[in-house]
Order: C-alpha cells, then sequence, then structure tokens
C-alpha cells in the first residue's frame, strides 16, 4: 500500500538554512516520482525524502494536547489548525484552556449546550469556555475559597467576548434569578460603550484592563449575590487623538446617532463630522455596528443599573467633551485668547461652569505663592494643551465613576467567596511605543510571572521538598524583567518616580539615568545611536520604547486653578468628579510641590478609590502618587488577589489579522503559542505524566515527609497504571491532574498553617 496515498496527512521539511517542520497533505502521489503536496496553502511537488508520515493522533487532532503522539510547535500547530477547521475553537493543554478566536457566531453556546456542561467534570466533554466556567462553579461550592480565571491574548483575541460568555454561564446556572444578575450583564455594555474602541486590531478593542468577581451565596444554595468591579488603565489619550482608521469610544458615536430630538438640542449636538474630537482620524463608523441601536441598549443598561439622573449628566459630560475639543485659540497680546467663545459658553452650560473663568483658565495660569497671586498667559500650544488635558481629565474621571457606581450598585456587602475574570490588554509592540505600553507590558510580565510559579515553580519546589526525585524543567523565568521594570529604588518606574519629582528634569535626563543604571542589564537594551528610546526584553520579545512624554504622562497632573474651577461646577456629576477627600490635601511643603503645585490626575485602577481626587484648598497640594506608582500598586494588589485564588487559565489565540473565519496565519498563530510558554506548559505536563509512571517513583516516595500526601499519591499512582495498561490515556490524564491536585492542596494548607502560626 502506498504510504503516501492522496489524503495522509505528513511533516514536511523543506530545503533551505532554517529548519522548519510544515504540517502537509498529499495531493497526489506518483508512485516513482515525487508527491504533490499542499502545505501552508501552497500545492507543491517535493521529494519525497523531505516527508515523513504524521502520528495518526497528530494528523486527526486531539482534544487535549498533552495526548499528542509528537509533541513540538509544529504539532501544536496543526493540532489547533484541524481543529480550527472542523469550528473545534476550544483546545485543552491539560486544565488550560486555548481558545482560537473563530471570527463567526457560532451555535455553540446555547441553553442546551449550557445544560449539558453544568455539574460534568473538567476533561469529561469536549473542551469548551463552559467546562472551565462549570469548574469554577464547582470548586467553590466545594471548597468555599475564591477561584479565578485569567485570560490572556492579544488585542482581537477573544478574552472580552471569553469573559462575557464565563459570566454568562455562571448567569444561566445559577439557582437564583435576581435583578443583580441582571445588572451585572448589563454591565457590560456601559463599560464597553464608555471603555471600548474600534483600532486597526479589533473593531471592539478594550482600552481598559477589569477584574471582575462575581459573588457567590456558598453555602446557602450557590446563588449568584453580587458583583465587584475593579479596572486598570484606561487609555485617556483616545479622547483627543486617534490614529487613522480607528475610533474614538464607542460611547461617543453612539450618543450622536441615538440621542432623541429633545436631547439633541439641550446637548447641542451636530453631526459627527463637526466634532474634531471624531473626524480627524478618518474613521467614523463600523461596518455592522449600529450605533443609534447600540445606545438604545445603553440607555436600558443605564436603567437596569439606576443610574437615574446621573445618565442626564454623563451625556451632558460626553457632549461638553466633544464641544471642548471645538474650542479654538489665537494668538492675543502676550498669550492665546479664545477665538470660538460660543463653544466655550456651550461647554460652560453643559458642565455647569462659569463660562469666562472657564475661558480665563483655559488660556491663563494662576499660581499662588506665599498668599500671592500670579497669573501668567499661556502660549498658543499652551493653551490647546490644557483644553485637552481637561477633555482627558473630565473622561478619565468619569470612566471611573462610572465603573465605580456599577461596582457599588452590585457588590454584595457580605464577605463571600468569589469567582474572578480577569480580562486585561495583551502584549503590545507597536512602532511607536509609549509609557502606556511600557505599563501595559509589565502587567503581562506579572501576569506571566503568576502563571509560571503557578503552573511550574512552586510545584517543582514542592516535589523537591517532599523528596520526589524530579528533573526541573525549564521554563523562561522573567524575573529580572519585572525587578528591572520595578524593583526598588532602581528599576524604570522608581527612576521615572525621581525624575517626575524633580522640577528641572526632562526626558532626556530621564533616559539618561536609565542607561547610565542598567547598561548592563540583560534585559536592557541600550541603542547604539543617541536616539531617545530604551529597550526591554520581555518574555514575549523585545519592545523598543520611545521616552518622549514619559514625564508628563507619568505625572498626570492637573493644574490647582483648574481644578478649584471645577470644584465649584453647579453639575453635581462635574463637582463630584473633581472634589477631594479632606486628608489628600498636603501642606504646601510637600516636596512634590516642587513640580510646579499641579495635581496628580487618578484614573487608573483599582479602581476602589473614587477617581475624584484632588480640589483645592488654595497654596496646597495633594500627594497622589504617579501613574507608574499608582499602576504598580494596583497590579500589586490584583496578584495578590490572584494569589489567593484558585487560578484557571484561558489562553486566547488570535488566527488571523485580517478578522476571517476560518483562516488559520502560521506564523502569527505560532508566535501567541511562543510567548505564552504553551509549549514549556505541555512538555512540563509530559514531565509529570513520566514521572508519576516512574517505576522507581515507590523508592523516592519513601522519603516524603508527608505520609498523607504520599498515600495518596501512591493510590492514585496505582490508578494511573492501569489506565496506563487500558490504554485510556484521557483518564490517565485526569489521574495525573488529580495527583497535581493533590500536592497543590497539600502545598497550601501547609503554607496557610505556616501563616496562621506567624
Ligand atoms: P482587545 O485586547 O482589543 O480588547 P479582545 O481579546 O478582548 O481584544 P474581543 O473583543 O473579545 O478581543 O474579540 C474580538 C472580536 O472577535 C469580537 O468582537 C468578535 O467579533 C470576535 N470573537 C471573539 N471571540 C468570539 C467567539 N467566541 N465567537 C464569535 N466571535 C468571537
Ligand atoms: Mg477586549
Amino acid at each position: 500500500m502506498d504510504p503516501f496515498a492522496p489524503g495522509t496527512w505528513v511533516w514536511y521539511t523543506p530545503a533551505g538554512d532554517k529548519p522548519s517542520l510544515l504540517p502537509a497533505q498529499i495531493l497526489l502521489d506518483a508512485p516513482n516520482g515525487d508527491p504533490v503536496v499542499s502545505a501552508n496553502g501552497q500545492d507543491l511537488t517535493v521529494p519525497r525524502s523531505s516527508l515523513r508520515l504524521m502520528d495518526p493522533t497528530n494528523a486527526a487532532g486531539v482534544e487535549d494536547m498533552i495526548t499528542l503522539a509528537e509533541l513540538h510547535e509544529a504539532a501544536l500547530f496543526h493540532n489547533l489548525a484541524v481543529r480550527y477547521k472542523r469550528n473545534e475553537i476550544y483546545t485543552f493543554t491539560g486544565n488550560i484552556l486555548v481558545a482560537v478566536n473563530p471570527y463567526q457566531a457560532l451555535s455553540m453556546y446555547d441553553l442546551e449546550t449550557v445544560r449539558k456542561y453544568k455539574g460534568v467534570m473538567l476533561g469529561e466533554l469536549p473542551p469548551h469556555v463552559f467546562a472551565i466556567a462549570n469548574q469554577t462553579y464547582v470548586s467553590l461550592g466545594r471548597t468555599g475559597k475564591s477561584q479565578c480565571v485569567v485570560i490572556s491574548g492579544e488585542s482581537g483575541a477573544g478574552k472580552t467576548e471569553t469573559t462575557k460568555l464565563i459570566l454568562s454561564y455562571l448567569n444561566q446556572t445559577s439557582p437564583t434569578h435576581s435583578l443583580v444578575q441582571e445588572q451585572i450583564l448589563d454591565a457590560s455594555p456601559i463599560l464597553e460603550a464608555f471603555g471600548n474602541a474600534k483600532t486597526v486590531r479589533n473593531d471592539n478593542s478594550s482600552r481598559f484592563g477589569k477584574f471582575i468577581e462575581v459573588q457567590v451565596a456558598y453555602g446557602t444554595g450557590g446563588g449568584i449575590v453580587g458583583a465587584r468591579v475593579v479596572e486598570y488603565l484606561l487609555e485617556k489619550s483616545r479622547v483627543i487623538s486617534q490614529s487613522s482608521d480607528e475610533r474614538n469610544y464607542h460611547i461617543f458615536y453612539n450618543l450622536i446617532a441615538g440621542a432623541s430630538d429633545d436631547e439633541r438640542t439641550q446637548l447641542h449636538l451636530g453631526p459627527v463630522d463637526s466634532f474634531l474630537y471624531l473626524s480627524k482620524s478618518g474613521c467614523t463608523t463600523i461596518a455592522s455596528v449600529d450605533d443609534a441601536a447600540d445606545f438604545k441598549l445603553i440607555k436600558e443598561s443605564l436603567h437596569t443599573l439606576k443610574f437615574g439622573d446621573h445618565q442626564k449628566s454623563l451625556f451632558q459630560v460626553l457632549a461638553a467633551i466633544l464641544h471642548l475639543g471645538n474650542v479654538s485659540f489665537q494668538e492675543a497680546g502676550d498669550g492665546a485668547g479664545i477665538s470660538s467663545m460660543d463653544t466655550v459658553k456651550i461647554v460652560g452650560k453643559l458642565t455647569g461652569l462659569d463660562s469666562d473663568k472657564l475661558a480665563n483658565v483655559l488660556t491663563k495660569r494662576t499660581t499662588v505663592t506665599r498668599g500671592e497671586t500670579f497669573v501668567t498667559p499661556l502660549s498658543l500650544a499652551q493653551a490647546q494643551d490644557s483644553r485637552d488635558a481637561l477633555a482627558k481629565a473630565f473622561y478619565g474621571r468619569m470612566f471611573s465613576w462610572i465603573v465605580k457606581f456599577i461596582s457599588d450598585t452590585t457588590v454584595s456587602k457580605q464577605n463571600l467567596p468569589f469567582v474572578g475574570v480577569l480580562d486585561i490588554f495583551g502584549f503590545e509592540d507597536f512602532a511607536f511605543n509609549s509609557f502606556e505600553q511600557l505599563c501595559i507590558n509589565f502587567a503581562n510580565e506579572r501576569l506571566q510571572y503568576f502563571f509560571n510559579q503557578h503552573i511550574f515553580k512552586l510545584e517543582q519546589e514542592e516535589y523537591q521538598k517532599e523528596g520526589i526525585s524530579w528533573q526541573t524543567i525549564d521554563f523562561v523565568d522573567n524575573q529580572t524583567c519585572i525587578d528591572l521594570i520595578s524593583k526598588k529604588p532602581l528599576g524604570l518606574l522608581s527612576l521615572l518616580d525621581e525624575e517626575s519629582n524633580f522640577p528641572k528634569s526632562t526626558d532626556q535626563t530621564c533616559l539618561n539615568k536609565f542607561h547610565q543604571t542598567h547598561e548592563k542589564n540583560g534585559c536592557y537594551v541600550k541603542p547604539k545611536t543617541a536616539k531617545m528610546i530604551f529597550g526591554v526584553r520581555h518574555y514575549a520579545g523585545e519592545v523598543i520604547y520611545q521616552i518622549e512624554g514619559f514625564l508628563e504622562k507619568n505625572r498626570d497632573t492637573i493644574r490647582p486653578d483648574l481644578m478649584d474651577l471645577l470644584a465649584t461646577s453647579s453639575n453635581s456629576l462635574v463637582s463630584n468628579l473633581f472634589k477631594a477627600p479632606p486628608e489628600e490635601i498636603q501642606p504646601e511643603e510637600d516636596p512634590r510641590g516642587a513640580i510646579g503645585g499641579l495635581r496628580r490626575e487618578s484614573s487608573l485602577g483599582p479602581g476602589k478609590g473614587a477617581p475624584a481626587k484632588s480640589a483645592s484648598v488654595k497654596g496646597k497640594t495633594s500627594k497622589s502618587p504617579t501613574i507608574g506608582a499608582q499602576f504598580n500598586t494596583s497590579l500589586a494588589e490584583l496578584i495578590s488577589t490572584l494569589a489567593s485564588c484558585e487560578p484557571f487559565f484561558v489562553r486566547c489565540i488570535k488566527p488571523n489579522s485580517q478578522k476571517l473565519p476560518g483562516v488559520m496565519d502560521r506564523d502569527l498563530v505560532l508566535a501567541q503559542l511562543r510567548y505564552s510558554g504553551m509549549l514549556e506548559t505541555i512538555q512540563y505536563q509530559l514531565g509529570i505524566t513520566k514521572m508519576f509512571m516512574k517505576s522507581n517513583l515507590d523508592a523516592t516516595l519513601e522519603h516524603s515527609r508527608s505520609s498523607a500526601l504520599l498515600t495518596k499519591i501512591k493510590k492514585l499512582q496505582a490508578f494511573a497504571r492501569m489506565l496506563k495498561v487500558r490504554k485510556e490515556y484521557k483518564k490517565l490524564w485526569g489521574a495525573v491532574i488529580c495527583v497535581q491536585k493533590v500536592i497543590r492542596v497539600h502545598l497550601a494548607r501547609k503554607r496557610r498553617r505556616k501563616y496562621l502560626r506567624r
């Protein structure tokens, strides 16, 4: 029989310097000639010697990649690709779920499927996001411990859709049906309208990170009783400008398209093109999105969440931001003057501010030093900056206020365990990378570290401590990179803070400090030329950052005279956004006063703080930390929350850049598999399986210091051997997972005991 019969899957090694392995399918075989194969979308005639048969399990694809006969990058890719062709977008790697974005509506999320997965153990049914959602709920019910799902992947990979599917599953399987459940679901359209936008990568890209904790009435029926929402680092710069082919936040277009005639008149709304903050990027609509219909939906959601009269104020602030963008300036004497007073009047009316005072503060800076008042005119560029800074401050604070309002409305006061879902920005490497990218990539480093700790490190250490013979499996340990960015006092963020608090420093002096301190660090890249850039070798690849604007963005300050005016607003929402809790006001001697009495803006996580930071008392300044420091703290809090939960991981994969169904771009997918550590994970799990099957394991286990652990492992080992003999690989894998779980629980108990003893 011809081994290369048409239809057979083979591995093809193309001739060339770089050894690579391509999955290929035989199209035509010539017994004495060269076969024709289809490889990577091309039909090729190739020499027989470059082909080798693929193992049947690899050829057909498996539900759990750990059971693949051949394990290498190309095999992982092929497995995902053959499954994707059959619309099987979910695949397990042990208990990590890989989800490939289908870019089409699939009929796999209906009520029938929800019911099918309810209460069924992970691994017994085909891989599905519902299997993970179900497992979190089951584990919570069994242990009373909080669970979390960490969803990762690049922009457009499907994190937000996955989050919504998990929330919807939990809601549908909850034994209760209450208003708060409806409110939790209705929070999504609001958060997306205000926090998502069309980018070149994703028509509905989240421009903030979020962690939602769904609280479960453990012990009293297991219903959903509330939720807490925490947000991270909204991209405020989008409010004032967008790259070409991208949009501002959805809500602006929704409002303009869907407002009633009355609202249109009250808010002075014109068409989208009439607002500079919306029209400059050349993109105002999204194919397949009906902005007016979305606006109706959002109003309904705002109603469900009981925003009441606040709804009107939110729309006023949105319209005010749009009109603010149209405020123009002209040269007037020694500084800038307003050339569109009518527009300023509209902004004043919408925000409850005196328009003359507003015009004044947009064109002049008033400072009070030792009881004396100084008025300095602003240049044209400075006036434009002050206008844009105000627009960003309005939006950033409004967004944080909305998230807090939602969270306060839905959260239960009871101290209950929760299922937490983390939907956070993926790793970013653009043509121009700035401070935001450094923060985002730092977040990804921390999460990868958490993943490594959970999957590899803690477990390996535990095996060693228990005296179980174990050959350590390498993984990319990114501790050095994390230290480079955040270790005090010399990490990049600390150096940046130091410079931010020093009035004379510039982006250049900051860069010099970076270079001097870290030149020799293996994770740091100092450019060979004198360009204003530096690089960081992240676990997911090297990223070059442009230092320009770092200091300004990190300080994120707002002028005290502006703050004073805003706090006087007759619009209660506006005055609320800019009011300071009294304890945050610091006396003038505060060393941070050195940066010119500026107030720090604050609209990033962990969301629980009121966004309102620092209305002024003349001559005083607030001590809010810098953006970098706040982000670092909120991340540390997040990681510690995650560490107190039992974690599940979903790795979302973007199959192609064209957003097309059925198309899988090999290079794009391989890159994602590589940097998410999928191959290492698989090899690690395989290592564990082998270790537990080893015949001399008994002997090594005898030295274990914990007899309860030993007995359990031994029992499972015997069970696993029997499964191996019976070739029941799927169940065998289940048994191995059980062993891991036993060890993890043991480890957690030990940690808890140690903690209690302290
Ligand atoms: P970002 O980081 O930019 O926020 P993301 O990872 O959150 O990206 P999503 O917004 O969840 O990506 O997904 C992008 C788009 O892909 C969705 O708008 C939807 O069209 C499609 N998509 C993702 N997952 C699914 C799914 N399970 N079924 C159908 N379509 C999906
Ligand atoms: Mg998203």
